[in-house]
């Protein structure tokens, strides 16, 4: 008898800059699944909008355009990657002109629509860690794990203005506080989906954990979850 390793679904939520996708890359590369970065696809829309020109405010048919956008995102080797006409358009999606917006967008219901349902879609087979706002609340309620991350926000400002400046752009600190702060009120005011802690979520303070302690007590649960899963695989996980 052959049993098929199994594979489960992690849900990363929390607050901006709060060490989400850094846990979510290390956690991919030690479980050897792969990453969905759901921000990049809010920030990617955004991007898109920002280009067009369009009025956030103004009545829009959000579906058509959703639909016409030549964006593409894919995981590659684990990697999650976006493109906008075959153009990778990473560094594009973190400029602080997207930041600036990215909340405003990502509280239309029509673009949380469409992306959720690209979400769902990218991660149906499981093996797959998603870090967001909504994935254990929305995205995948039925995630096996799901960790609502948390970080005291001076830390969060210092680690964003850190890796800013580390990948050479000029800002104040002041700036990045303000779009932490602007971002997280959004988010979690809104009225589809805001950000809020799945009740079965685990919570984790990164505030005083370096990123090697962090992956060390997320892997511990993700392979206790994996190690139960395994003793008691399901008819579909057994080959003849
Ligand atoms: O993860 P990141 O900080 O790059 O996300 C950028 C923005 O995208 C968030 O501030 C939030 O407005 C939006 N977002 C969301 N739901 C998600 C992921 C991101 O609303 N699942």
């Amino acid at each position: 008898m052959h049993f098929e390793s199994p594979k489960i679904t992690i849900a990363l939520d929390g607050f901006a800059a709060c060490g989400k996708s850094t846990l979510a890359r290390d956690l991919c590369s030690a479980l050897n699944y792969s990453f969905i970065d759901t921000g990049a696809m809010y920030r990617a829309v955004t991007y898109c909008i920002l280009q067009m020109g369009l009025d956030l405010d103004a009545d829009q048919h959000w579906g058509g355009i959703l639909q016409s956008l030549p964006l593409e995102w894919r995981v590659a080797d684990g990697l999650f990657r976006i493109g906008l006409d075959r153009e990778d358009i990473e560094d594009k999606i973190r400029s602080m002109a997207v930041s600036a917006r990215v909340s405003e967008v990502a509280a239309i219901s029509a673009v949380r629509t469409f992306l959720v349902h690209q979400q769902q879609m990218l991660g149906r087979s499981g093996g797959v860690v998603l870090d967001g706002r909504d994935i254990g609340t929305v995205v995948f309620p039925d995630a096996e794990l799901k960790i609502f991350v948390t970080a005291d926000t001076e830390v969060r400002v210092q680690r964003r203005y850190q890796e800013l400046k580390t990948k050479g752009v000029s800002i104040e600190i002041g700036e990045v506080r303000h779009n932490l702060e602007h971002r997280d009120h959004i988010d979690s005011t809104r009225e589809d989906s805001p950000l809020q802690a799945a009740p079965d979520a685990l919570w984790l303070d990164t505030s005083r954990l370096d990123r090697e302690r962090q992956l060390q007590i997320a892997l511990t649960v993700a392979r206790t979850l994996l190690d139960k899963k395994g003793m008691k695989p399901s008819h579909s996980s057994v080959v003849p």
